[in-house]
């Protein structure tokens, strides 16, 4: 008889788990106990559940690469004695953390699903019953033996999305994320309806890697019309920066001003790496398909391709702790190497 699978449950904190506060009204994370105590359902999934939780819960505003270590650890430290993990996240940086989390780890082969809600577990009208269910549910699911998932995900509002694809488009609508350029791999009806086609098959011969350096002296620098020499000249200069996410126009324009141009020239020199995505939610960087674009390609932009913001931040700082040559970085970054952009 098949095994029933183990998941583990990480609380981090989110709306999900949030009360209001008495004096001042505002929601704030409360006790993973609690939130349990408010989900009898979970006895009755074909699976076994254990917890594990932040000492402090936090709103996810207040989520950095510290945080980011310690859920890594929390599923590496339990990779072995469990099928498969969810972690219960605040919707405000989900996207970013589950995007770092896929780059922190090479050739994993279980799920790791990120989920929350947009109004708390005890509310009458919460999202967060069918979020945390489901994703239970997609956690323990599994083909002749092995987990149908194997990669790190987010599931919201009925659809499972490749989480390096996600961002977050709505602060209200229960639809709180989108994947513009990659289709959903489950979508949650009646039946769980996987897209097989479309979720990544793991190579389970291979040894898992944790990777836990990541660089933080980087910029995400969105561009707009008027935007002055000044700002992008001292923003460049930033003592110690490595790296920028540089937040380009439609397919990857920006001003063909010599200022601008030089400034970027200057900062490559000094060894910055600088990635062009696109600031449109959805599409990709086509460098050299407009006028405006050509310069960047001569001198050496990294191609983002349809890559979202969230995903460039957390793959240069995975990609800048790794010490990888300056000769191969270009090559390396517009490389896929989880599934987070087109080949
Ligand atoms: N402010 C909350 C958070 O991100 C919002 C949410 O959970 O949806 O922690």
């Amino acid at each position: 008889m098949a095994k029933i699978p183990h998941i583990l449950l990480i609380y981090t904190g989110g709306t999900i788990g949030m009360i209001k506060d008495f004096e001042s009204g505002a929601l704030k994370a409360f006790n993973f106990d609690k939130l349990l105590k408010h989900i009898p359902e979970l006895k009755h999934l074909n699976c076994t559940i254990d917890s594990a939780s932040f000492d402090e819960p936090i709103d996810s505003s207040n989520m950095n690469p510290k945080y980011w270590i310690i859920i890594t650890e929390i599923i590496e430290n339990n990779y072995e004695k469990f099928d498969g993990f969810v972690v219960l996240h605040g919707s405000d940086t989900m996207s970013y953390t589950a995007s770092a989390i896929s780059f922190m780890f090479e050739n994993l082969s279980k799920p790791v699903i990120f989920t929350g809600s947009q109004l708390p577990i005890g509310d009458l009208r919460t999202d967060a019953k069918e979020n945390l269910i489901t994703s239970i549910e997609i956690a323990a699911s599994q083909k002749n033996g092995k987990s149908i998932i194997s990669e790190v995900c987010l599931y919201f509002e009925y659809k499972l999305y490749r989480a390096n694809r996600t961002t977050k488009i709505n602060s209200e609508h229960f639809e709180a994320f989108a994947s513009p350029n990659y289709p959903p791999l489950c979508e949650s009806g009646v039946h769980l309806k996987f897209n097989e086609s479309f979720i990544y098959l793991p190579r389970r011969s291979k040894k898992i890697k944790i990777r836990k350096k990541l660089e933080e002296n980087i910029v995400l620098l969105k561009l707009f019309p008027g935007i002055t020499e000044n700002v992008i000249k001292s923003i460049l200069e930033i003592d110690g920066l490595k790296g920028v996410v540089l937040e380009t126009y439609g397919s990857g324009n920006a001003p063909s001003d010599k200022w601008f141009v030089d400034l970027l020239k200057k900062a490559l020199k000094n060894g910055i790496k600088i990635i062009d995505v696109t600031q449109c939610v959805g599409g990709s960087v086509i460098l050299g398909q407009y006028e405006t674009s050509v310069q960047l390609q001569k001198i050496g932009l990294i191609n983002g391709k349809d890559l979202t913001s969230e995903a460039a931040l957390a793959k240069l700082m995975y990609l800048l702790g790794e010490n990888i040559p300056t000769s191969e970085f270009k090559s390396v970054f517009e490389t896929p190497l989880r599934g987070e952009m087109a080949v």
